[in-house]
This record gives C-alpha cells, sequence and structure tokens, in this order.
C-alpha cells in the first residue's frame, strides 16, 4: 500500500519512545509467550487475550523520551519511513474508524524500541506488537518492521507493516463494542480467542477496502487503491500467520485444540470478508463453528 505524496499526515495520534531500558521482563508464564512470538515472528502474535500476565514489575522507564514526529508531513515521508509510515496510517485508520462506530475513540499508539511501560505491564521487543485493553493503546516495537521486511520483501513489508497496526487497531474496536471483555484467555478452533483475532483480522480488510476513498483534511485519500499484487500479498501474510502454518513451521502436528488465532485459511477468509463486504459483516461471534 502506498500513499499519496501530498497526503497530510497528522503525527499527532502517535506517540514515538526511545531510550527504555533492556530490563528483563519477569514472570515464568511470559516465557511460553515470548518463544511462541520468536517462533512465529509475524504480525498477528499479540497478546490481547493475554495481556494479563505479563508481569509489571519490569524495568523502570525513567530513561524513556517521548521523541517528536515533525518529520513526518507528508504521504511521501510515509512511503520513505518506518515511523512515519505508522503515523500515516494512524492517520487514516483514525479517520475510518471515526465514521463508522458510535462513541468511537482513538486508542493510544505507541512506537517503541527496546522496552516500554504498558498499561498491561512492560512491553519488551520479543513480544510482538500488541494491544492492551487497559490503557487502550497499540504497541508497536519498532525493531519488528525489519523483520517483516525481511520476511516480506521490500514491496510486502509496508502492507504487512500496516496489517499489524490496522490488525491491533480491530482489538481496539473490539474493545469498544464490549466483545473483547467477552473472551477469556482460551485456545481451541472456535475459542473466543480465535473469534478475536479473526475479527480483528476483518476489521483489517475493511479498513484496507476503504483506505484509498479515506481522506486527510484537505480531502486528500491518504493511501492510492490497493493493487492485485498488495492483495496477493495480504493474503499471503494471513496465511503465513495462521495457526496451523505456525504449528508446522515449529515442526508440530497440526492441532486445532492449541489455535488462539485462527487456520491460515480462516485469516485469509475473515480479511477478505471485511475487505469485500465492510466491517459490519465482521460478526465472528455470531457464526456457528463451521462456519468461522
Ligand atoms: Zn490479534
Amino acid at each position: 500500500m502506498t500513499f499519496n505524496d501530498d497526503a497530510r499526515i497528522d503525527t499527532s495520534k502517535v506517540q514515538r519512545r526511545r531510550g527504555g531500558k533492556t530490563a528483563a521482563i519477569g514472570g515464568g508464564s511470559l516465557l511460553g509467550i515470548i518463544v511462541l512470538a520468536v517462533a512465529s515472528q509475524l504480525l498477528g502474535v499479540d497478546l490481547t487475550p493475554l495481556a494479563g500476565v505479563i508481569d509489571g514489575s519490569g524495568g523502570s522507564t525513567s530513561s524513556e523520551q517521548t521523541v517528536s514526529m515533525e518529520e513526518c508531513r507528508t504521504g511521501a515521508d510515509a512511503n520513505a519511513d518506518d515511523n512515519c509510515r505508522m503515523a500515516g496510517a494512524a492517520d487514516s485508520l483514525d479517520t475510518f474508524w471515526e465514521g463508522q462506530v458510535d462513541g468511537y475513540r482513538a486508542p493510544g499508539v505507541a512506537l517503541y524500541s527496546g522496552t516500554t511501560q504498558s498499561g498491561c505491564g512492560t512491553a519488551s521487543a520479543s513480544i510482538g506488537p500488541f494491544y492492551c485493553p487497559s490503557d487502550e493503546s497499540i504497541y508497536v516495537d519498532t525493531d519488528f518492521f525489519s523483520t517483516l521486511r525481511s520476511d516480506f520483501g521490500a514491496s510486502a513489508g509496508p502492507l504487512a507493516q500496516m496489517y499489524v497496526l490496522a490488525h491491533e487497531w480491530g482489538h481496539h474496536i473490539s474493545n469498544l463494542t464490549g466483545q473483547l471483555r467477552q473472551v477469556g484467555n482460551d485456545s481451541g478452533a472456535a475459542s473466543g480467542s480465535v473469534r478475536l483475532e479473526l475479527q480483528a483480522d476483518c476489521y483489517a480488510g475493511a479498513w484496507v477496502a476503504a483506505a484509498s476513498t479515506t481522506t486527510d483534511a484537505n480531502g486528500t485519500p491518504f493511501l492510492k487503491p490497493v493493487t492485485a499484487a498488495e492483495m496477493a500479498d495480504a493474503m499471503d501474510a494471513a496465511a503465513a500467520v495462521g495457526d496451523d502454518n505456525i504449528q508446522r513451521s515449529a515442526g508440530q502436528r497440526v492441532n486445532p485444540d492449541g489455535f488462539t488465532h485462527g487456520s491460515s485459511a480462516q485469516r485469509q477468509r475473515w480479511f477478505q470478508t471485511g475487505y469485500e463486504e465492510g466491517a459490519l459483516s465482521c460478526d465472528t461471534f455470531g457464526v456457528s463453528a463451521s462456519k468461522l
């Protein structure tokens, strides 16, 4: 996905943090999450249903500073720089969802490197992007961008980066609608966790479809229409982060009882559903297990 060069970006929607300590995070249960995150290393590894287990006793952030993003003024900047791309995508996502959800309020977005404090405890780079319901904020480790670029290539990388943000924004929408709170820390093919993750994929698809008609304050669309090649890249990315693919990649037998995000086919299908039919089609909690 490419920004229109002359689109104007409001950077106030994203906070960039720098200088957090790389202190260890405590908590044995977190180890499993880190292993999982490292094993999959792809978008979709997030902690939404697990956020409560992050140990908040980690390193202090006394050295952490918020860094200005004034350099991110236009779509051209967003095309050229990872942080500016996040700021541009956040502006577009915020504008899109403002018109979709009654009582909408924007999530916080923190771009960090190393570690940072979140309302769900200390976040570190190894965790991957996540949404914290307690402070209604999305946390993205900017080092993760280079992982995406190496895994998905230079052309698919930017789309994968924005898909990550759109997916996490989707969790914020599920939080606003109240559906996130109904989901516990469960797993399995038709579990609440899987339904929540597929809903976020669907919401991401709805935004991608509307991205080229979502405009800045001057009426300029933030993004150019998605190309067929970019859609193919998005579908590849959705397949890569399916639980069955992740289990296979880890040398395991495919076990639906362990699913937390949905299979490759499901993730592709719900992204496509959102893309073709819009956000109102994303009722993953209202369908039977066989339709999920
Ligand atoms: Zn998720």
